[in-house]
């Protein structure tokens, strides 16, 4: 009983209003919080600890403790002295020092307080009261007032908000996603790992935020939804959320290597060419790509994490066909008022647009993104054909053409450019690659390999290359060129062309 007392009188101090609940929350505690206690969300140790990077951590309290019962080799040290030094959380006055109770539930009443302290927000004056069970002098009725108002926390049906309810750990994934309107995802970030969160589970979306964000990575491929939050669990949660350098690293998977087209290359803390620089790469240097976002890849190499330009990265997919994911321009020449090359009652535009056709059918199905820069017979700027394939964020780009000339000339030819192309030596393997499948599958007369500024190759930033099929002036190529058995063939060898760079 005299515990008790001077339990009472220290918790007046901090929740003037909230002790029938903490007593009873007291009691629950040492029978149900065993599975509280296995999962820290701790299992790696924060992003660029190695001083790799500039990053610096913003707590100063380190060789002392603040809390008794947080000690220096506490998970949630740090985060826990962060939110105190912001009066975000408070302690327990205990014989003249100070507990924290790291192990005990946060409710939704303190989980609302907090929340709206950590997001600098104020005490919402109440006027009159919302719920059944907030009377207007209860002790966390403005906070919660201002979080509800927020959208951040709801009432429930019957008119009651249950303040001293605890929160489960996908309940609070729910509200601090909402609070910090942490961003979905991209598409190709690697999936949330835990073996108990499905993809169909009601708070899936939120937890995939924490866990992609480096707020919570769970333990050992547990997330445990349903389980009571701790206090120090929600300390690490909610520091994580406001400051990025208590954030974890993401246990992301390699979707991609990336081989290094430049002689050097920028690794960048962030994906925009303002960050500062944290590392550079040589030519043939072959990086691990985690994630790649408009013309930003997320990379390791050795001990360098950061983001480099995907334009000078060579990449390729790690399982399954090297296509797959790639962003590959198809562009047929010509087209609607400007027919190219006409030659024995053919066409350029109609066999270019042809041949692009199928070749987009098979780099499709390898899994590529494929940009056509026209599918049908309408007329595009060569400005505008490099442009489609810049907005895209294109990888490769190959333009296919069809020559003409004397009756006599015959045979393929492709292009590449090295006089603007920062990618010219890329461009030249790749066009390599093509001329060869082209003479070997379709029998075509070598004319090799060529550099020349023409537009489209010149102004991308990509590996780019013109192909030129064959000559609609010459009886033997134009027969090729305006079948549909060959035009399978020439689209055929370009796409084992691109394979084949891929590969090597
Ligand atoms: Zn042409």
């Amino acid at each position: 009983m005299r515990l008790l007392c001077s339990f009472l009188v220290v918790l007046t101090l901090l929740f003037p209003s909230s002790l029938a609940a903490y007593a009873e929350e007291k009691q629950s505690l040492s029978s149900s919080d065993e599975g509280l206690l296995e999962i820290r969300d701790f299992n790696q140790s924060p992003p660029f600890a190695d001083g790799s990077t500039s990053t610096t951590f913003t707590i100063s309290s380190s060789n002392g403790t603040i809390f008794s019962d947080v000690p220096t080799d506490h998970w949630a040290k740090s985060e826990i002295e962060f939110l105190y030094q912001r009066s975000i959380i408070q302690g327990y006055t205990v014989n003249n020092g100070l507990q924290f109770r790291p192990n005990a539930r946060v409710t939704r009443a303190q989980a609302a307080k907090m929340l709206m302290k950590a997001l600098g927000e104020k005490e919402q004056p109440i006027s009159r009261a919302r719920f059944k069970d907030i009377p207007s002098d209860h002790w966390a009725a403005g906070w919660i007032e201002r979080a509800v108002e927020k959208g951040i926390f709801q009432g429930y049906e019957d008119g009651t908000f249950r303040p001293d309810d605890p929160l489960k750990r996908s309940q609070m994934s729910k509200v601090i996603a909402i609070a910090f309107q942490l961003p979905a995802p991209p598409s190709t970030a690697s999936k949330v790992a835990f073996t108990d969160v499905s993809s169909n589970y009601w708070a899936y979306p939120y937890i995939s935020k924490l866990y992609y964000h480096g707020i919570s990575n769970g333990n050992q491929n547990k997330f445990m939804p349903e389980s009571y939050i701790s206090r120090d669990q929600f300390s690490a949660f909610l520091a994580r959320a406001m400051n990025e350098d208590f954030r974890l690293p993401v246990n992301s998977s390699v979707i991609a290597t990336g081989k290094v087209t430049a002689q050097s290359l920028n690794v960048r803390s962030a994906g925009n060419a303002n960050a500062s620089i944290v590392g550079k790469l040589n030519y043939g240097a072959v990086v691990n790509v985690y994630e790649i976002n408009g013309y930003w890849a997320k990379i390791s190499y050795g001990k360098i994490n950061g983001y480099v330009h995907k334009s000078y990265l060579k990449l390729k997919n790690v399982n399954g066909n090297p296509l797959q994911g790639r962003i590959i321009t198809v562009d047929a020449g010509h087209g609607g008022t400007d027919s190219g090359a006409i030659g024995n009652g053919a066409y350029e535009k109609n066999i270019v647009l042809s041949v692009a056709k199928k070749l987009q059918q098979k780099l499709e199905k390898a899994g590529a993104k494929v940009i056509m820069t026209r599918a049908n017979d309408t007329y595009k700027t060569l400005e505008e054909r490099v442009q489609i394939a810049k907005n895209n964020y294109a990888e490769l780009f190959v333009s296919i053409h069809v020559n003409s000339a004397s009756a006599s000339a015959n045979g393929s030819e492709t292009y590449y450019d090295t006089s603007t192309n920062p990618n010219g030596y890329e461009s030249y393997l790749l066009a390599k690659e093509i001329q060869q499948q082209l003479v070997k599958n379709a029998n075509m007369l070598d004319r090799g390999v060529k550099d020349n500024n023409f537009y489209v190759i010149r102004y991308n930033t990509v590996p780019s290359v013109l192909v030129e099929l064959g000559f609609i002036t010459n009886k033997s190529d134009v027969q090729k060129l305006t079948s549909d058995e060959y035009q399978n063939i020439f689209a055929e060898s370009i796409y084992n062309g691109i394979v084949q760079y891929y590969n090597k």
